[in-house]
């Protein structure tokens, strides 16, 4: 999978889009992350790409041409238009749902990333397919947002993680919060592992990781629960915990 970042500043992503689970899929060739840098595409000598908004208000806009011909100098020659996002406070909230859809359905993702008090409104509705927020708040530039939506995407390739497990228990991929982890030692300052973890009952310990994981849910986000797939047994154990007193 490819994505080109079109960016003011290209060295904060590859910083960290360069190091751990993405920068190891990136040396395998499960993905390909490329970084356009918006002020090579500066018509002016002072490589300036913001002006003064029309009409007045305050801060600067990202001008309508140098993202234009960022964004053309990876679509040209292309026989296809890339999925094009421009990661921003207005768009659909970004979700685990949203991940799994843009890494089952796209080759080749373009994320733009606005800065001072966005982009001209012309050049998103000439190449932007989706406005995608990470959040409901307002963050300096879209960098840190397009690092999450790359992260999130990459790990679901095929072949990133060791294997597919590796995110398929996690928080939200299934509906459901994560089961609490745990590792060595045993007893940790007077804190013991879960007798069950250390049985080496395959069954039982699987059974008792997806009931954590209704547990855990219920006691932190009530409401994923009420839309989670359960079997009746499980709905009927969910159920039970509201007459729960811990
Ligand atoms: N004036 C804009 C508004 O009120 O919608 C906010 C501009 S913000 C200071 C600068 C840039 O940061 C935006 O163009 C966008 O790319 C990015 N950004 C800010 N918050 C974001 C969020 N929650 N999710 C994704 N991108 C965000």
């Amino acid at each position: 999978m490819r994505f080109d970042i079109l960016t003011l500043f290209p060295e904060m992503l590859e910083a960290v889009l360069g190091s751990s689970i993405i920068g190891r899929a990136q040396k395998n060739g499960l993905a390909e992350i490329n970084y356009v840098n918006i002020r090579d595409f500066a018509f002016n000598k002072h490589r300036r790409v913001d002006d003064y908004p029309y009409g007045g208000g305050q801060g600067m806009v990202m001008q309508a041409e140098p993202i234009y011909l960022a964004y053309q100098s990876v679509a040209d020659g292309l026989d296809y238009k890339p999925y094009t996002i421009y990661m921003s406070p207005q768009g659909k909230t970004f979700t685990q749902g949203t991940a799994k859809r843009l890494a089952k359905k796209y080759s080749h993702i373009v994320l733009l990333c606005g800065h001072y008090e966005g982009v001209d409104q012309r050049v998103l509705d000439e190449i932007v397919d989706a406005e995608i927020s990470i959040g409901d708040f307002v963050l300096t530039g879209g960098e840190i947002a397009a690092m999450a939506v790359v992260d999130a995407v990459v790990r679901l390739l095929p072949g990133v993680l060791k294997s597919e497990e590796a995110f398929s228990e996690e928080s939200h991929y299934s509906g459901l919060l994560e089961f609490p982890q745990y590792t060595r030692p045993e007893v940790w300052r007077g804190r013991a592992v879960p007798e069950i973890l250390l049985s080496g009952h395959h069954k039982n310990i699987e059974n008792w990781k997806r009931e954590m994981s209704i547990i855990n849910t219920f006691k932190k986000r009530r409401g994923m629960l009420r839309r989670a797939r359960l079997s009746e047994n499980e709905r009927e154990f969910a159920e039970k915990l509201k007459d729960r007193k811990d």
